[in-house]
């Protein structure tokens, strides 16, 4: 029968089970926090801002509908 409560995450690159004792906590391994590490390097995890958001995207392209028709019009 376990006598304390254990605190277990997952790893969070390999989803492993991972206990706050562990070395390397909270991944299971060295080489999962390298490769956690590594994305973190590659922009796989990128920080989520408004611009990016699809929502706001879909926004600007409504805004940026080509005008370049009513200059010429202007012109002749
Ligand atoms: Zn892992």
């Amino acid at each position: 029968m376990p006598a304390k409560k254990k605190v277990v995450l997952r790893c969070p690159t390999c989803r492993t089970l991972v206990t706050a004792t562990d070395e390397n906590f909270p991944f299971c391994s060295d080489k999962c926090r390298v490769i956690d590490l590594g994305k973190w390097a590659s922009g796989a995890y990128k920080i989520s801002s408004p611009i990016l958001d699809p929502d706001v995207l879909e926004g600007l392209g409504e805004m940026q509908r080509p005008r370049g028709d009513d200059d010429d019009d202007f012109r002749n």
